[in-house]
């Protein structure tokens, strides 16, 4: 076969697996059956393997004398929500469903592995296929099972699929392209009693709405106006009798922002507010503020344009877009080695990422293997 069938055979055996994968979404940690058809492919090249982390694997090609090491990573699990597409494909679980792409990205770098077989390079290439991208920590769990210890990790790559772009384009962020995700929990306690007597109470509803006014101006009047930052507040409890004042309510909030130095900014005001408006009323005030996810900063994007331009050609390669307000788990390995994450165009006309009618786009596997192997020829 020409080097040109056998990719086209690639593409279809690869695109029908990614539809099979699409019919049966697992969730979070939970990707044992995906997991297994992952290790089965893998066993059918003879592929070393091993497992990490929580239904995580990592697989591991060696050519030639090289010491350096290169790793790809993808997600693999699904969202809990239903899907609405008609199509044969659609998801068989009610209430799950694969929105995210992940089905395939998984299938992607399984197609990479089989493209690898006859590929050349000198070195190591690691392949990570990880649970529980959605806010379950997978990569967490994996890094906490010794992933950087067991493995000589030089750089590390990975992608998602992006509705709104053309297929076969590429886009790289220089610097910030995903954002962090940071956590509030704000427990507001007064002294409870009956309506009619607020004056013997210590109702804390006031600190309350002082509190939400106060952290809703944090981005308006404290961050620079060329920096981007979002305070959201997401939930507020308090109360269960309408002629009573409850001892306590609590306030939740979510953070994100593409630039450390930002949040920091922050988490400052968001505790300056907090106790300055409880000291103001008298009640007492318990804040936890948790940095969920790192912001993910490129630190090897010339590395993955070169690779990209090989891979689409130069008027393919996107790299002035603006970044995600969303997180995203790889940022984590981005603290521990150098590396890039990449967007690939899913298409003008796809639906959005976590919506019912979302589907991956099969047209751009060529696209992912193309740049893949690029990185490879580049570093290795
Ligand atoms: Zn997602
Ligand atoms: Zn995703």
């Amino acid at each position: 076969m020409t080097a040109d069938k056998e990719l086209s055979a690639l593409v279809a055996e690869y695109s029908a697996l990614r539809r099979k994968l699409h019919q049966h979404p697992e969730i979070g940690l939970e990707t044992i059956e995906t997991v297994s058809l992952v290790k089965s492919k893998l066993g059918e090249y003879g592929i070393q393997h091993e497992d990490i982390g929580v239904n995580s694997l990592v697989a591991k090609i060696n050519k030639g004398t090289g010491d350096a090491t290169v790793a790809f990573r993808v997600d693999m699990d699904g969202l809990e929500m239903s899907e609405v597409n008609d199509f044969a494909h659609k998801s068989r679980v009610e209430g799950r469903m694969h929105a995210c792409g992940h089905d395939g990205h998984c299938t992607s770098l399984l197609a990479f592995a089989a493209l690898l077989q006859n590929m050349e390079f000198n070195g190591t290439v690691l392949l990570l296929f990880q649970s529980g991208e959605e806010g379950y920590e997978g990569a967490l769990r994996v890094i906490e099972d010794a992933f950087f210890t067991k493995y000589k990790v030089d750089h590390i790559f990975g992608y998602h699929t992006i509705p709104g772009v053309e297929t076969g384009k590429i886009v790289v962020h220089k610097g910030a392209c995903m954002s962090s995700e940071d956590r509030i929990d704000i427990q507001i306690t007064g002294k409870s009693g009956h309506a009619s007597m607020p004056h013997v109470c210590n109702e804390p509803f006031a600190a309350v709405a002082d509190i939400i006014k106060g952290l809703q101006s944090i981005v308006v009047r404290k961050i620079p106006s060329h920096e981007r930052g979002v305070v959201s507040i997401t939930q507020v409890h308090g109360g269960t009798l309408r002629n009573g004042i409850p001892d306590s309510v609590m306030i939740q909030g979510n953070v994100r922002t593409n630039n450390v130095a930002v949040q920091d900014l922050i988490e400052d005001n968001v505790r300056n507010i907090v106790s300055g408006v409880s000291t103001m009323y008298g009640v007492e005030a318990e804040l936890e503020y948790d940095r969920k996810h790192p912001v993910l900063v490129n630190s090897e994007p010339d590395l993955a344009i070169n690779a990209a331009r090989r891979a689409v050609g130069d008027a393919n390669v996107i790299t002035d877009m603006e970044s995600s307000m969303a997180a995203e788990d790889f940022a984590f390995f981005m603290e521990h080695t150098k590396g890039c994450y990449v967007w690939i165009g899913n298409g003008k006309d796809s639906a959005p990422l976590h919506n019912s009618r979302f589907d991956y786009n099969d047209d751009i596997l060529p696209v992912v293997l193309g740049f893949f192997s690029e990185v490879v020829r580049e570093i290795l």
